[in-house]
């Protein structure tokens, strides 16, 4: 069992929201909606980092043909960000729990006024009990100020909020002996007491590697997380009761040991 008092940061990923069609999928977000309410009547306070922004704006404007530049996808980010936290809303109040939109930038939580901000804000929708919906600020984070990808970002979240958790939920099981589209024998990894080069190699990349999603940014989000004293998850956001059971210190996926 973690640290009931410290905050859990659940990552979900465009492929989960959309169970790896076009759409969001609402179905699948109640069904994680159902688990965090679950953890949350029993007193945890719950965040999630939650991308998605930019997968709504396609469906909310019928799929247009657009070029993958950073004011389209930033326009697709701002129609899509506030559809995403709607259907939170919705799915949330059934368990009659509110929830509050966080958006953040690497300069936010690299200065310390910002990030001394954003730490009290969430840790007032804790004590709120509002469960913290967070993504990166799309419609601003140029290159230069970007996390880049919610991996990331919920690693930064899980430091200044000192998390107990970190779960990143994903369309794979978590990390492997080999990669599993070219080694369909591969063994899931259950436990890695420390991210070395070898595990580095096994995600397919270096530590200095320049991955932009996938098991590379996920293991960046582990070795960010695990240093600073939280653990981290990996695993299938399609497995029954994950959130609840990582909780709980059940093995599911590929659990990362803190360093300290
Ligand atoms: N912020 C992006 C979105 O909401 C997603 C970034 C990511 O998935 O890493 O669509």
């Amino acid at each position: 069992m973690t640290d009931s008092h410290a905050p859990i940061i659940v990552k979900l990923g465009t492929s989960v929201l959309t169970n790896g069609t076009r759409h969001i999928a609402r179905r699948r977000m109640l069904e994680i909606v159902r688990q965090v309410a679950h953890l949350h009547d029993q007193g945890r306070a719950i965040a999630l980092v939650s991308s998605g922004a930019i997968a709504a704006g396609r469906e909310a404007l019928a799929f247009p043909d657009l070029d993958p530049s950073m004011p389209r996808k930033q326009m697709l980010a701002a129609v899509g960000q506030g559809r995403l936290i709607q259907i939170y809303s919705e799915l949330f109040g059934i368990f009659g729990i509110i929830v509050g939109q966080v958006l953040l930038t690497r300069s936010d939580l690299n200065n310390p006024v910002g990030r001394a901000n954003a730490r009290n804000t969430l840790n007032t929708l804790f004590a709120y009990r509002v469960v913290p919906i967070i993504n990166e600020n799309d419609t601003v984070a140029t290159e230069e100020i970007q996390v880049g990808d919610n991996d990331n970002l919920s690693a930064l979240v899980a430091d200044l909020v000192n998390a107990s958790l970190l779960i990143l939920l994903t369309d794979q099981r978590g990390l492997f002996e080999a990669d599993p589209r070219t080694h369909p024998d591969a063994a899931l990894i259950p436990y890695v007491a420390q991210i070395d080069e070898s595990v580095w190699a096994r995600a397919g990349g270096t530590s200095s590697g320049l991955g932009t999603g996938g098991m590379i940014t996920k293991l960046q989000a582990a070795q960010f997380a695990t240093q600073r004293g939280t653990p981290t998850v990996i695993a299938d956001g399609r497995l029954p009761d994950v959130i609840v059971r990582a909780a709980q210190g059940e093995s599911v996926g590929t659990t990362f040991a803190a360093a300290r």
